[in-house]
């Protein structure tokens, strides 16, 4: 009766502030001259705003260059990772902050870094701005601190090592609870709910619709959080719609499905938080939709036994006033 599906993967995106839009050059052809960045064979020292673990994966995507940057940027060049608190007589070459939100970045949307572009047109303003979204997972902490260095390091988002320096790439952030183990599984405590179909199919379950959704509103016998609320609205784009079907569309044969859509940041392969759900009913009376739709939409919200009043409900029972 109840089938879910894994959804939409966030896509994160990794951006450089000052990189050009327009150039499709090769590297070894755009780098003319490359001995004249700014940081071409010099010892670079970073301090790093974060804490040590932050600071210890700055140092692993920092060590890629030291070892890649001859081939893809032209030039030799070794990072320093300033112990807490140091200030080297020679200054800071770049200070690399780990922050909550990245600020805008160019025209990115959801930015996990940000580091201007410098070569040897641009020279450098020291200590030269870097910042990386805090909560990823190791690999893409690793990831964005080598993007952004590429940055650094003259490279655009057509420049190889593509792997490094592509715009946008999958990132996956640190470990979260899923959605199965939160009280409330959707990004945000008011849903909307819709009724799928033609005017007159609407017409006809919307009586069932408000009934269904009065027993959430006082909280599903304990399923549902207080702070849940729930309203109708006409909108196709609702969080939550409920539609009839053929049988070809829902397993249940006679009864309801579920479906649920939503996003999988941790990409552990399980859904974190809800984006919108379908509540799919095939073969039913009028009568019984509002005890399937009660039964689909608190499902949403908890894993373990249902409420008694959906669980024991018989066939009559749930054609009546099943919730009083
Ligand atoms: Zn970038």
């Amino acid at each position: 009766m109840d089938s879910r599906r894994a959804g939409v993967v966030t896509l994160l995106v990794l951006l450089g502030g000052l990189a050009g839009c327009g150039a499709v050059v090769e590297q070894a052809e755009s780098l003319t001259g490359g001995d004249e960045h700014p940081f071409a064979g010099e010892t670079v020292t970073v301090a790093v705003e974060g804490t040590d673990r932050e600071r210890a994966l700055v140092a692993d995507g920092l060590a890629y260059w030291d070892h890649n940057a001859s081939e893809y940027a032209g030039f030799d060049v070794e990072f320093q990772v300033l112990a807490p608190g140091a200030t080297p007589e020679t200054g800071t070459d770049v200070h690399l902050r780990f922050v909550e939100t990245v600020g805008a970045c160019g025209d990115t949307e959801f930015p996990a870094g940000c580091a201007p572009r410098i070569d040897a047109s641009t020279g450098v303003d020291r200590p030269a701005a870097v910042e990386v979204r805090r909560g990823l997972a190791d690999e893409s902490t690793r990831l964005v601190v080598r993007h952004e260095v590429g940055h650094l390091l003259g490279l655009d988002h057509t420049d190889r090592p593509r792997d490094v320096m592509a715009h946008e790439r999958d990132l996956a952030t640190l470990s979260q609870p899923n959605a199965t183990e939160r009280a409330n599984p959707w990004n945000d405590s008011t849903l909307t709910v819709a009724l799928g179909g033609a005017g007159e199919v609407r017409d006809r379950y919307r009586a069932e619709l408000d009934y269904a959704l009065e027993y959430v509103r006082e909280g599903g016998d304990g399923a549902v959080p207080a702070d849940v609320s729930v309203r109708v609205v006409e909108s196709e784009t609702a969080d939550i719609t409920v539609s009839r079907v053929s049988a070809d569309d829902c397993t249940a044969g006679e009864g309801s499905c579920l479906f649920l859509e939503g996003t999988d940041p941790d990409q552990d392969g399980a859904i974190e938080r809800y984006t919108s759900a379908e509540i799919r009913l095939v073969g039913l009376d009028t009568d019984a939709a509002s005890w399937h739709i009660a039964f689909q939409l608190v499902d949403t919200f908890h894993t373990g036994d249902d409420p008694d009043r959906l669980d024991d409900a018989d066939t009559r029972e749930r054609r009546g006033a099943w919730h009083g």
